[in-house]
């Protein structure tokens, strides 16, 4: 078993690691303090991620990506993941289906997308649903060659901005029949009815839109009528792999702040880090992120290998639970070494404990994830979880 990274991928970590340092790391106070970034600042961040190599590095070289394995995709997010304040998020990765477009919908939408010329967002969440996704009730009701629209979403984050929205429906109020639709930005009908303040400031919002008697032709579904989840499995391996990545990197970075800190920090005439209670809870932090990040890396290298789409699902479940709650645990010891100092705003760390909380929740809470894994292991056995072949 050869799990070394090669050439390429120790290359594309430098770049990864070089994006991080000199262009989200030294805006990130600014960024938690004001809620905003200048224009000319987010205009600097899209020069430096092209420059960088580092669009889209979820699609394909035909279509303007990197066509990244997915290996050399964790190795990314876990190094811009370990910005503050969503920083990450300035690295584009647009939705994986828009690639299931037509080719008018590739010319249109995926390929300035993966430019950084298009920005996106993805709209399913709504008042009433949320880990139950297929409760959506969004509707859209044809009418000749195009659909009338209704509903009210939430959380749908950055579509206050966003050139293009996804918007999952059902339609004509057949739960069956859940939908995709692309929205451009300006389509009559489609408002942010609210945008509430979330712990995490991340320069966008995550608003609540209301939908109203919104016309939209039918060129505009993407795939086919009842197709809108089935698009979407495929993404949900990816962003839950990109969860875990980005959930390990806040984790390494909590760590080695915390364990400077410790070396540096004298009370009671010494080190703590001469204090067990201080060097075991390093000692705990560092083998968490070696558990995570071995179980994050071999599964990345096995679905590079072909594994399975139904098996990349259920081990994504497990890999999103286990990292993202590993984060959590980890940036909170970080955050109790440095004392007071832990929570003021001004320390990575404490932007890093607001940040990695939300790693547990979306793409599927970590209870949901678990309902995956049990719904697994009824089905095909404990073997996928805990077997080695
Ligand atoms: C900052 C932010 C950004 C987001 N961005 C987007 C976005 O861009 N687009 C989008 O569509 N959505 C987005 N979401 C929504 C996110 O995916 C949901 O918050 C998440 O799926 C959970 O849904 P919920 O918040 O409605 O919680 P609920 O579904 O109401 O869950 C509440 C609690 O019940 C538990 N629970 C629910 N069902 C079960 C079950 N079967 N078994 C055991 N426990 C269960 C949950 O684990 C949780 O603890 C975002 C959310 C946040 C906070």
């Amino acid at each position: 078993m050869d799990m070394a990274l090669s050439k390429d991928d120790l290359d594309v970590r430098e770049r990864a690691r070089a994006l991080t340092r000199t262009y989200l790391f030294p805006v990130e106070e600014e960024l938690d303090e004001f809620e905003r970034l200048a224009p000319e600042q987010e205009a600097t961040i899209r020069e430096g991620v092209r420059d960088h190599g580092l669009n889209a590095i979820n699609h394909s070289r035909e279509h303007g990506g990197q066509g990244m394995t997915i290996v050399q995709q964790c190795i990314v997010n876990e190094e811009v993941g370990q910005s503050t304040g969503a920083l990450w998020g300035r690295v584009w990765q647009p939705p994986m289906c828009l690639k299931d477009g037509t080719p008018e919908q590739i010319e249109k939408y995926l390929i300035p997308a993966c430019a950084g010329e298009l920005s996106t967002a993805f709209c399913t969440s709504e008042p009433g649903s949320g880990s139950d996704a297929a409760g959506i009730a969004t509707n859209a009701v044809a009418d000749g060659n195009q659909y009338v629209i209704n509903g009210e979403k939430c959380f749908a984050s950055n579509a206050e901005f966003a050139d293009l929205s996804l918007l999952t429906t059902i339609v004509d109020g057949d739960s069956s029949k859940p939908t995709l639709f692309l929205i451009d930005k300006g389509t009559e009908g489609f408002n942010v009815a609210r945008l509430p303040r979330f712990s995490q400031r991340s320069g966008h919002g995550h608003p609540e839109l209301s939908i109203r008697d919104m016309k939209v032709p039918a060129t505009q579904i993407l795939g086919e009528v009842g197709q809108g989840f089935e698009l979407t499995k495929d993404w949900f391996v990816e962003a839950r792999l990109a969860i875990a990545a980005r959930s390990i990197g806040m984790a390494i970075r909590a760590t080695e702040l915390a364990n400077d800190w410790a070396n540096e920090r004298e009370q009671f005439g010494q080190k703590i880090i001469g204090f067990q209670a201080i060097e075991f809870m390093i000692a705990e932090m560092a083998t968490e992120i070696m558990a995570g990040k071995s179980m994050l890396y071999r599964v990345a290298s096995e679905i590079d290998a072909g594994l399975d789409r139904k098996q990349a699902h259920a081990k994504a479940s497990a890999i999103k639970l286990f990292c993202s709650e590993t984060g959590w645990r980890v940036v909170d010891k970080a955050v109790q070494i440095f004392g007071g100092r832990g929570t003021m705003c001004e320390n990575p760390v404490e932007r890093l404990y607001r940040d990695v909380r939300l790693e547990r929740i979306w793409e599927g809470t970590s209870e949901v994830q678990k309902v995956i894994m049990g719904g697994q292991i009824a089905k095909r056995g404990l073997d996928m979880y805990v077997g080695w072949s």
